[in-house]
């Protein structure tokens, strides 16, 4: 089934307004399979409207407009379905009585503009607006479901809903199953590149892959007609081949955080950590705060912003300062060594880099960052290139190295196996 989302109103092209009631449609709709072909936004404007509802329902089975159902003359979606559709507008007297009722409980009269608001598509079913004025509509012509909801996302949603649950869902007759990869430390071009040429030759499963700082998420939604088992087999087929590319890379197959995941596994050997950070500012202490019961296993750290506290508190000496630089591998196993012993932990880790716009030198360039890991038997580092403003810079930094903590406790169960 091909969707088509159009959202009506002027002040979503250049007034600061956003179209969210697609995010929600959408969202809903793929629930059970149908996935969105388009989405337009249109200003209030009776021909480009009523040419694009003529057009969309030539390519899709199901047309979903939101917006200019209100009762003044810039609310034109009523007039322009009906003359792409070329039916008439038909006056419903009971319409005007459920608008009176309405108003008499706001304890006024109906202004007389909101008669409009009674005039329906010829052969359009009236769904109750419990939130506002507006009815929805909703009719079928020539294999396509139509439907008009009222633009406030309040008003919307109710008589989504009830269309959803009578009308779409049931002939959508989807069985759908997904499936969700999250991996670090790999960006989405090295994701996408390593696995383009297995997922393309699917067209079902869909694939998507979403990037953010720090974590790449890999979505397959498989759908069937037939069954639920097959949409299943379908999914799996492709996402254990993609396990197989990228599996050092995946930290999770369902939706939690890297953060909760290295607690998790902290917890789970009882093991401690502590940071020392420099261009990070904090930020890998607050990831990992955010967990919930992170204090099992999280003692704290060093914001080792200025030299004198590297060398002060953590016990980097001059001499690698000097020779090296604040933004080097040696200062940031010198971090990660000197919060170890400060805090008596089991695991210090450390950043240090250049965040930018400023700071960066012919050899160390805006987006170097030294990460550093260091416990009784492991000691690794990684010197990174992140793009980006400084905070994504920041993030980057944060997720790589709680990826060098994830890789040494990885390690440890390598060998023991
Ligand atoms: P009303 O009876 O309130 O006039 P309406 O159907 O005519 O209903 P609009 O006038 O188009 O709706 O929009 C009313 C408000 O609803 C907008 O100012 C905006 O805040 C919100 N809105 C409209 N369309 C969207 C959308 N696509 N996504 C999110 N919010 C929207």
């Amino acid at each position: 089934m091909r969707a088509i989302f159009i959202a009506v109103g002027s002040e979503l092209l250049d007034l600061d307004r956003i179209d969210t009631n697609s995010l929600y449609v959408a969202r809903r709709l793929r629930e059970k399979g149908i996935l969105m072909d388009m989405k337009v936004v249109v200003g209030d404007h009776m021909d480009h409207l009523s040419w694009l509802v003529k057009k969309s329902c030539q390519r899709a089975q199901l047309v979903i407009i939101s917006g200019g159902l209100g009762p003044t003359e810039d609310d034109i979606t009523r007039e322009a379905v009906a003359a792409a559709l070329k039916k008439k507008l038909v006056f419903q007297e009971s319409i005007v009585a459920d608008l009176q009722k309405i108003f008499q409980r706001r304890g006024m009269a109906m202004p007389e503009i909101n008669t409009r608001q009674a005039f329906v598509i010829e052969g359009a079913e009236v769904i109750a607006n419990p939130a506002g004025t507006a009815p929805g509509l909703y009719l079928t012509e020539a294999n396509c479901q139509v439907l008009l909801l009222p633009g406030p996302p309040n008003e919307l949603v109710p008589i989504f809903e009830d269309v959803f649950a009578r009308h779409i869902a049931p002939a959508a007759n989807y069985f759908i199953y997904s499936r969700t990869f999250k991996l670090t430390g790999i960006s989405e071009s090295e994701a996408d590149a390593s696995i383009a040429d297995i997922y393309r030759k699917y067209r079902n499963p869909l694939t998507t892959i979403l990037a953010s700082p720090g974590v790449i998420e890999l979505h397959f939604l498989g759908r069937s007609k037939n069954s639920d088992e097959e949409a299943r087999k379908l999914t799996d087929e492709l996402a254990e081949k993609v396990r197989d590319r990228l599996s050092r890379f995946i930290f999770a197959d369902k939706d939690v955080s890297l953060p909760e995941v290295i607690v998790a596994e902290l917890k789970r050997r009882q093991f401690t950590l502590a940071v020392a950070e420099s261009c990070s500012g904090g930020g890998l202490g607050n990831l990992i705060t955010n967990v919930d019961g992170s204090s099992e296993v999280f003692l704290g750290g060093v914001i080792a912003y200025a030299n004198s506290l590297k060398t002060g508190l953590l016990g980097v000496t001059a001499e690698v300062l000097n020779k090296y630089g604040a933004v080097s591998t040696q200062t940031a196993q010198a971090m990660a060594v000197g919060v170890k012993r400060l805090c008596g932990a089991a695991i210090g880790l450390a950043i240090t880099g250049i965040a930018g716009p400023g700071g960066a030198t012919p050899d160390k360039p805006v987006g170097l960052v030294h990460i550093h890991l260091h416990a009784a038997d492991d000691d690794k580092g990684a010197r990174q290139l992140f793009s980006g403003g400084r905070e994504a810079i920041k993030l980057r930094s944060e997720y790589a190295a709680l990826n060098l903590v994830r890789e040494h406790l990885k390690g440890l169960d390598n060998q023991v196996s």
